[in-house]
């Protein structure tokens, strides 16, 4: 079949991403806010497209992991919020000059960023305090609250726009008991706060899986990378989320091999019978792994599934096309709304998220509202 794509294309569908931004919307109350999470190029595929019609869209604020992410947020022209939830402190001179907004996880990054904005003479500048609630994995701890509280209070320099925490296991509803510790426990801690320092920051703990699972953790505002790419696991996500990118490519060429004849690196497939091979112009250094070969992974070709034959080049992948009516030239998805990312990356052990972050930015990103 011909295909639209010429080469090897990421399709990013918007209105398959606002439907998702408006579905996670209902799905809380009125008023509460929602966090588009475009960290990581907005989950591999490009962070200042999906911003910028996020922000169309209504959404209320951004978050990115790292410092460099939100400069290029601003350059492209997004007006919008920006938490930094990782920042160093190498970085907060950048923060400052492009209006982005620290995440403070610990007693030394709080201070640190203090003493600049003191020297700079900044007042009420936007920070937002991360807690450890039981993720383990950054933030300050419960015990140092009210150390927290002094540092912020001896000047007028910091404003905390925002108290939050992260949900360690919001997807997996066996750990409902720990989840619902984390909860009350941020809801002890962001009373503490707000007691200490005499103002009512926005509240938020909850992810996208905390979204659905967790209503009593939604608070003031909930964060989510809007389902971008589908899903960690997808029997314990919403089916109304769609996946929002399709992976394409094309037969570059097709092989007839006879018994004997060997196909790619190492001779990594050897025919035991007549068999075709295509060869598809997208390999390891495009995200797509090594693990994927010898048949552990397949792509779609004219409906039909084509595995992986072999090993996995840099460049390219061959895969077994015997059984299937195509051609050169002839579309194949490497995943899309039908055969979902994370069907692929259950293959490779591992999960969508992965499988899109890796898409190389040699691949063309087309976006398309349809
Ligand atoms: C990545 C991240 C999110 C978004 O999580 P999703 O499950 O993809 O919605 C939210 N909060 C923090 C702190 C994150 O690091």
């Amino acid at each position: 079949m011909n295909s639209g794509v010429q080469e090897t294309t990421l399709e990013i569908n918007l209105a398959s991403l606002t439907h998702n931004y408006t579905y996670l919307k209902k799905q809380v109350q009125p008023g509460v806010k929602l966090l588009g999470v475009v960290k990581a190029s907005a989950y591999g595929s490009s962070a200042a497209q999906l911003a910028l019609h996020l922000e169309k869209i209504g959404v209320d604020y951004f978050a990115v992991a790292y410092s460099s992410e939100g400069v290029a947020l601003r350059e492209a022209g997004v007006q919008t919020p920006i938490l930094v939830f990782h920042p160093q402190p190498i970085n907060f001179e950048e923060i400052i000059a492009h209006n982005l907004e620290p995440s403070l996880y610990s007693l030394r990054i709080l201070s640190l960023f203090k003493t600049l904005a003191i020297q700079n003479q900044l007042t009420s500048y936007p920070v937002h305090l991360k807690f450890n609630t039981g993720i383990n994995r950054i933030g300050f701890a419960t015990s140092e609250t009210d150390e927290v509280i002094t540092a912020l209070n001896e000047t007028e320099t910091l404003k905390v726009v925002s108290v939050f925490s992260h949900l360690a296991a919001s997807e997996d509803l066996k750990e409902n008991a720990y989840t619902l510790k984390q909860i009350n426990l941020f809801k002890t801690i962001a009373s503490n706060i707000i007691k200490g320092i005499g103002y009512q920051p926005i509240l938020h703990q909850a992810n996208t899986s905390g979204i659905l699972n967790y209503p009593e953790a939604h608070f003031d505002m909930v964060r989510s990378g809007i389902g971008l790419y589908g899903f960690g696991n997808e029997s314990k996500f919403d089916k109304n989320l769609k996946p929002i990118a399709s992976l394409k490519s094309i037969i570059s060429q097709i092989h007839s091999l006879q018994p004997g004849d060997s196909l790619g690196y190492n001779r990594g497939f050897v025919a035991t019978k007549l068999t075709r091979s295509a060869t598809i112009p997208i390999g390891h250094a495009d995200g797509i792994g090594r693990i994927y070969g010898h048949k552990k992974g397949y792509v779609i070709i004219n409906e039909q599934r084509a595995y992986i034959l072999g090993i996995v080049c840099m460049d390219m992948i061959m895969v077994d096309v015997t059984e299937i009516d195509c051609q050169e030239g002839d579309e194949v998805v490497i995943f899309d709304e039908s055969y979902p990312a994370n069907i692929l990356a259950e293959h490779a052990g591992t999960i969508s998220y992965e499988l899109i972050t890796s898409m190389a930015t040699r691949i063309k990103r087309v976006f398309v509202e349809k």
